[in-house]
């Protein structure tokens, strides 16, 4: 993928370090490349998994820094793996962003109400959500 001129911020300012390590759960082929371009362009370390449940064991083997999770995924979905990190004392402080194409105001609550630390819509908006991104790292859960 090239990226259009001036897609991503300059400088943000923030003191997130390079390399660090980001799992993406996302079962779209498209969308997983696009977030994996996207973060890897901006020198994150991206580790990937196409459903919840190999999400979780990832994460559990590798304590990435931040995770990325769709919520409709074959198996168990984004909030039950939310749930199972969140349930586990090594992976309970890492922050997870959901990521999620719908709309609905209802299932936004139910998103809200599951205890992610954001909420990305998808398509993503690559400066938006590079930001969302350097702000998890920045302030990780406590
Ligand atoms: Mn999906």
């Amino acid at each position: 993928m090239t990226l259009p001129r001036g897609a991503l911020p300059a400088g943000t300012g923030t003191t997130t370090s390079p390399g660090e390590l980001i799992l993406v759960v996302e079962d779209n082929d498209k969308n997983r490349k696009l977030v994996r371009d996207v973060l890897t362009f901006k020198g994150y370390e991206i580790i990937e998994a196409e459903t919840g449940e190999e999400g979780v064991r990832l994460a559990q083997e590798r304590h990435p820094s931040l995770v990325l999770m769709d919520i409709r995924l074959p198996g168990i979905d984004g909030i039950e793996a939310l749930g199972r990190l969140r349930a586990e004392p090594g992976t309970r402080g890492i922050p997870i962003m959901a990521m999620t194409a719908s709309v609905m105001t209802a299932d936004r609550q139910r998103i809200t109400d599951a205890g992610f630390d954001a909420y990305q819509s998808k398509p993503i908006k690559v400066k938006d959500f590079v930001v969302a991104v350097e702000r998890l790292l920045d302030h990780p859960r406590k």
